[in-house]
């Protein structure tokens, strides 16, 4: 798999260290409250896994399917709920575990899908934010790491499905794609 990586943007270590940083204000924000981590599949599987452990709390989770695809024209993403979330969360504070943002729009649709379910609260936690590349803004309340624009795999992103397992994320190989 190393021979499709261009470059390590952040190792191992380091996504350890912010994941647990993002635990630990996480713990303290939500301290009292009746929390419920969704988390969007299958992109933020991994990020979720580490950072629930990282929340020193009696947290619940959830898990969504959504799929974003592009109407025709470019600038417009339509985003389509395959698996939602069927419980009542109207005594619930919502935080949604995403790998990225990029375009913004599969969470500005989330967000919208939330406060119709009247949740008491909708914040977003992302261990990426490419903002470069941003169509609707979203507000990002946590975000691990700012990223530049490249297409990037690992702990949890994919390409064509592969790459989701590698323990840090990467630059891919233009090679792989083009
Ligand atoms: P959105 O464009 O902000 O709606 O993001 C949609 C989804 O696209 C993200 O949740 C990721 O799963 C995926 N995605 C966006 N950028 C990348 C990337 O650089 N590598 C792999 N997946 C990506
Ligand atoms: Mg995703």
């Amino acid at each position: 798999m190393e021979d499709a990586i261009e470059k390590i943007l952040i190792t191992q270590e380091e996504i350890q260290k912010r994941v647990k940083e993002l635990g630990e204000t996480l713990t303290q924000d939500y301290q009292g409250k009746k929390v419920l981590v969704v988390t969007v599949l299958k992109g933020g599987f991994v990020f979720a896994a580490d950072l629930v452990r990282a929340i020193d709390l009696p947290l619940e989770t959830e898990f969504m399917v959504v799929s974003s695809y592009n109407s025709g024209t470019a600038s417009s993403g339509n985003v389509e709920v395959k698996r939602g979330v069927e419980r009542n969360i109207e005594d619930t504070h919502i935080l949604i575990a995403e790998d990225i943002v990029d375009s913004g729009n599969s969470l500005a649709f989330l967000l919208k899908y939330f406060k119709e379910r009247r949740a008491k609260t909708v914040k977003i936690c992302a261990l990426l934010d490419k903002p470069a590349r941003r169509q609707t803004e979203v507000p990002v309340d946590y975000v691990g790491f700012t990223v530049p624009d490249e297409f990037i795999v690992g702990y949890g992103l994919d390409y064509a499905e592969k790459y989701r397992n590698l323990p840090y994320i990467g630059i891919l190989k233009r090679s792989v794609y083009e």
